[in-house]
């Protein structure tokens, strides 16, 4: 079997593996650990990062592409986004730090101490976190952030915001740009994350 062969049928049962504890019943209690796929377990190419603190907070982003399901798996989606991030934007790696998605999974990209890709003046300072979902066809527009997405966001958060002493920044895209980056839904729960936070 050539090299290239071996290594999509790696893939494809990683993907399988990924569908299979997708089956398993769902943290569903806030507060709780979820899932972390590593770099290896999602079948992203190898890159050596650039070390960044990424001490001033986090930034919350949303994909805008299709959102994971059994035909187009996270594993792949994300392998997808490294390609294109790599190849058409010239970037060193997927732009990303973390990404969660409705399973309440989360999926390490560029991962701790990296600096990103994802917000002009931003990539050296924040945390990056990507959740998956947001296309406007008509078959995924309904498909919105579930609460296992949002214990999954919240635990990265607040992890990150508690090695950092607590009261970091914790940033939707839209702030600090014109986009509508993370989407009404995430930015809503976020502002309400924050306040909740900040009254505890
Ligand atoms: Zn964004």
């Amino acid at each position: 079997m050539s090299l290239s062969k071996h290594i999509q049928r790696m893939r494809d049962e990683l993907d399988a593996l990924e569908i299979a504890l997708d089956d398993r019943p769902p943290p569903d209690v806030a507060g709780s650990t979820p899932r972390v796929f590593t770099r290896d377990e999602i079948g992203l190419k190898p890159v050596k990062g650039k070390p960044a603190p990424l001490s001033v907070g986090s930034m919350v982003h949303i994909s805008g592409g299709k959102p994971p399901s059994e035909k187009m798996p996270a594993f792949r989606i994300l392998r997808t986004m490294q390609n294109y991030h790599i190849e058409v934007k010239g970037w060193r790696d997927v732009g990303y730090n973390w990404a969660v998605c409705n399973r309440g999974h989360v999926y390490t990209l560029r991962g701790d101490g990296v600096r990103g890709a994802h917000a002009k003046g931003y990539n050296p300072t924040h945390m990056s976190v990507v959740w998956l979902g947001g296309n406007k066809h008509k078959r995924y527009r309904d498909v919105k952030p579930s609460a296992l997405a949002f214990v999954a966001l919240a635990w990265l958060l607040d992890g990150h915001d508690s090695k950092l002493g607590g009261a970091a920044d914790m940033l939707g895209h839209r702030e600090k740009s014109t986009k509508s980056c993370p989407g009404d839904e995430i930015f809503a729960w976020l502002q309400e994350h924050r306040a909740k936070r900040a009254a505890a």
